[in-house]
């Protein structure tokens, strides 16, 4: 086995980090942490030491780490065929198990689900089949996105652009002409503070509308948003404001794609954030839950309206210019088929129901009254701390304090991952569904001490 320093510089000589300061990782005042093993909640690294994953690595690890279920699956799948590729009808008995497990958990007005690999390509994808559909109708002026700052949707050409934060279109000339950006539903951070929920959802919508006024209807061709804003802060929108939206977008022809990266199968306590919400997609971005991570796969999945346009278009234009080498990988294929049976098997979106809504009152309790806390929110799984510099609803920490990076810094020293959410003042748990009772207690008095360290 290497030495630990010897695989620490080999990573700092040769290994190119995503989403890391790499000016400070090649100087090493950042440490490299070399992960060995994980079991249901717990990650290992290296040196021995053990954290509680209050975050399922990047949300993502659902069904919790070191289910044999799955890795046997994996393995049996990479004996029997490692791969075969999905193009012109081609497929494995995993692939078509897997796109029926998928409908079958989808709201019933869709009708095929295109696999990838990350949510990024999905929702590329899912631009991709937007443009396409309305080139087929015969408006090919009706292209641009609508997207809310604060929402993340990856980090591609397109997606990087959708994506509604700034430190992922600094400096690298995304193709945002493609792209508007209209108010994320932020009701703690609303500018007017005496406006009650109602009235901020209302607010919202007149936004959305003078947007669509000032570009044109005819232009814009969708809405893209997660159900519930996750890397922009962990937070699920005011009562009423899906439903609002939506009729909005009716009026204009304007289709909706719901990411459900994070929130598809099981985060916000309902299978789909879709169904959670009242939400009607025409495309949906699936990714993380579809195999809790055990293997890259994504999905996007396709309304009967615009399938019928879609299938409409290949008679007119031949086959469809689109696909992945890896598109349904069958070693994915059987990760997500055993994953969502382990989902259901274990009740686990019940667990998550019932520790996550116990999670968010003990922080609210342990919290609620820290004179920089400023709100504590959260649904299903999730649950955000969000610092302030004072409770009046104005005053708010700049990314320069640092305040999240370093409350996520003393919580680490005392065993416990949470994320520092992009913005700097906002910690954010998103534990892996089986947590328990007692863990969700670890959490929340190890937060409290690291709170009560740097605040
Ligand atoms: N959409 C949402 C809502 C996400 O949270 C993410 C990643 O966190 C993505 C898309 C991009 O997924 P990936 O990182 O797999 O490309």
């Amino acid at each position: 086995m290497l030495r630990n320093d010897q695989l620490a510089e080999w990573d700092r000589d040769n290994f190119f980090h995503p989403s890391t300061h790499l000016a400070q990782f090649a100087r090493g005042e950042m440490q490299s942490r070399i992960i060995t093993g994980a079991k249901g909640c717990h990650i290992e690294d290296r040196e021995g030491n053990k954290h509680l994953d209050a975050f399922a690595g990047l949300y993502c690890v659902n069904v919790g780490y070191g289910r044999t279920e799955i890795s046997e699956a994996i393995a049996a799948q990479a004996h029997e065929l490692a791969y075969y590729h999905a193009y012109v009808g081609h497929g494995t008995e995993a692939s078509i198990t897997l796109a029926k497990m998928v409908l079958d958990r989808s709201p019933a007005h869709m009708s095929k689900v295109y696999f990838g690999l990350s949510g990024s390509d999905a929702n590329e994808t899912n631009i991709k089949l937007l443009w396409y559909y309305n080139n087929i109708l015969g408006r090919p002026q009706k292209k641009k996105i609508i997207s809310r700052w604060r929402g993340y949707h990856g980090s591609g050409l397109m997606t990087g652009s959708l994506t509604g934060l700034e430190l992922f279109h600094k400096k690298f000339d995304l193709p945002l002409e493609q792209v508007i950006h209209t108010e994320a539903p932020y009701y703690f951070r609303r500018a007017d503070q005496d406006q009650t929920e109602a009235q901020f959802v209302q607010h919202c919508v007149d936004k959305l509308e003078e947007l669509i006024a000032q570009d044109g209807a005819d232009t814009i061709a969708g809405f893209i948003g997660e159900p519930v804003l996750g890397t922009g802060g962990l937070v699920p929108p005011p009562a009423g404001y899906w439903d609002a939206i939506q009729k909005v977008l009716d009026k204009h022809d304007i289709l909706l794609i719901a990411d459900e990266v994070v929130t598809g199968f099981g985060r916000t306590g309902s299978m789909m954030g879709s169904d959670h919400y009242g939400m009607k997609p025409d495309l949906m971005t699936i990714a993380k839950g579809l195999t809790s991570a055990y293997a890259p796969l994504s999905g996007s999945i396709v309304s009967d309206r615009m399938w019928k346009v879609l299938e409409q278009g290949t008679d007119e234009n031949g086959p469809i210019g689109h696909g992945w080498t890896y598109s349904a990988h069958p070693i994915g294929a059987a990760a997500g088929v055993a994953n969502l049976k382990v989902l259901d098997d274990l009740n686990l979106i019940e667990n998550n129901r019932e520790t996550g809504a116990y999670l968010n009152a003990a922080m609210k309790d342990a919290l609620g009254d820290h004179p920089h806390v400023g709100d504590i929110r959260g649904e299903g799984m999730m649950c955000a701390v969000e610092f302030v510099k004072e409770r009046d609803g104005r005053h708010f920490f700049d990314a320069a304090d640092k305040v999240g990076p370093q409350v996520t810094a003393a919580l680490m020293s005392r065993g416990v991952i949470g994320r520092a959410m992009p913005q700097g003042d906002i910690l954010g748990f998103a534990p892996p569904f089986c947590l328990t009772r007692a863990e969700a207690d670890e959490v929340v008095s190890k937060t409290v001490e690291a709170v009560k360290a740097v605040l």
